[in-house]
């Protein structure tokens, strides 16, 4: 399968190359040239396989050309290790936690599939592939465990100083390795503009084997479509099923769209965001307004120009109109979101992270008008990543898996870095030259 850019559909590059490059060279985002949809009899019989043989299956529709069958099979079989189950929370509502993986939010699943692909492309390349990654949070733990000594890679992570909780800071900052923490004085916003603004300049693109691992690369965004089928196939009831998908940069969204034109029978999709409300307010007023990303309780998905933005509209063919009948889109605010949590926790005592209950409340929203939909929300990542804020909102305490434990004992470290573009060009100039940063 080939890929274009969004930006001009005559651009058409490999699976391969568009994982290594991330962005494409007219800054636009790749998307698969055909989106071919599975048989009926596909879906018939979903339920009898595995989550590794349902996600293969998926796989090898975007990689046949580009990566052996032998070869796919052997990276997913490293990158689903772990069950993403479906937990049912009240009648005809489904939690699908997919924060079973090693830093225990769903960008694990992104992460390790591109890291895996990405290791197989690199190791025939001749320089060092550097990886840039802007976090809110969960990008950077699991983007840096999911490259934790691959070969010929180096993972460079900027994340906001102060602004990511002390279990997902600690879980980029003390691997060490060939992962190298750079801790911005500025927001999430600054993080992923100068991750762009890296792409754009031509001297460091010269120098270095720049790529990046945010969800702007396809081959992230591949594997996030796994786990739409899987749920849709363990599924008691199968009709009138919706997605609500608690939103930042959207391409978790996004990969439930790829799903859905791949044949998977999903009726409905609910972008719920925290006050970060640029996709709603879009879907209410068809006007794009990127603003500055503000603070709330669900951080990771405090974004203010979400990047999946431009994929949502082309699967659309930019036609509004389509795009306002195939998604709902809903605002809440921190109150709402640890009312919903509280709520959840002393009527069905399940422990909802930030994230996951701002998917829930979109989801209770939607099917107060329409009773008739089986509704699933994803959660996102594990309540103890939020430790401080769930055992506030609470009054309890919430235990730390083992898991994340281990990342608790490593010491902090991480490069201060103002978020202008001249500081951040200076230190990956020295990556390129082998001397430590
Ligand atoms: C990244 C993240 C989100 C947002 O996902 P997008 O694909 O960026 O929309 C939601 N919840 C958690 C816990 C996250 O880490």
């Amino acid at each position: 399968m080939k890929f274009y850019s969004t930006n001009s559909r005559q651009h058409l590059v490999t699976f391969g190359e568009a994982a290594v490059q991330g962005l494409a060279p007219d800054s636009g985002l790749y998307m698969p040239e055909v989106i071919p949809s599975f048989p009926p009899h596909f879906f018939e019989t979903l339920h009898q396989k595995s989550f590794q043989e349902i996600a293969f299956d998926v796989a090898r529709v975007f990689t046949e050309k580009d990566i052996p069958s032998d070869h796919l099979k052997k990276i997913i079989g490293s990158t689903i290790t772990f069950d993403a189950p479906l937990v049912k929370i009240e009648d005809s509502t489904y939690a699908l936690e997919l924060f079973h993986g090693p830093t225990l939010a769903f960008k694990d699943f992104g992460a390790r599939f591109m890291s895996q692909a990405l290791g197989y492309f690199a190791a025939n390349e001749k320089k060092e592939v550097v990886i840039l990654a802007a976090t809110s949070g969960d990008t950077g733990s699991a983007v840096a465990n999911g490259f934790l000594g691959v070969p010929n890679t180096k993972v460079v992570v900027l994340y906001p100083s102060g602004k990511v909780s002390e279990i997902q800071e600690k879980q980029f900052t003390t691997l060490g390795k060939n992962i190298t923490a750079l801790e911005v004085n500025g927001t999430f916003d600054d993080c992923q503009r100068l991750v762009k603004q890296a792409f754009s300049d031509r001297e460091l693109n010269e120098e270095l084997f720049l790529t990046s691992a945010n969800s702007i690369n396809m081959a992230r965004l591949i594997p996030q479509t796994f786990y739409y089928f899987y749920a849709w196939s363990r599924l008691p009831q199968k009709q009138n099923v919706v997605f609500s998908v608690p939103s930042g940069n959207f391409g978790n969204l996004t990969a439930g769209l790829i799903a859905q034109k791949m044949g998977l029978p999903i009726a409905h999709f609910i972008a719920a965001t925290n006050r970060n409300d640029i996709v709603p307010h879009f879907l209410q007023t068809s006007l794009f307004q990127p603003k500055p990303s503000v603070s709330t309780i669900s951080n990771a998905m405090d974004v203010g120009n979400p990047s999946n933005f431009y994929r949502m509209l082309d699967l659309f063919g930019n036609d509004f109109n389509k795009i306002k009948q195939a998604i709902s889109g809903y605002s809440f605010s921190d109150e709402e979101t640890q009312a919903a949590m509280q709520s959840v926790f002393a009527k069905q005592n399940y422990v909802l992270d930030p994230h996951g209950a701002v998917g829930y409340l979109g989801l209770k929203k939607y099917q107060a008008h329409h009773p008739e939909a089986t509704g699933v929300f994803l959660e996102t990542a594990h309540p103890a990543k939020f430790k401080e804020v769930v055992e506030q909102i609470l009054s309890r305490k919430i235990p730390i898996p083992e898991k994340l434990k281990s990342f608790l004992v490593g010491s902090k470290k991480s490069i201060p870095l103002q978020a202008d573009f001249t500081s951040l060009k200076k230190i990956l100039k020295n990556l390129s030259s082998g001397s430590p940063v």
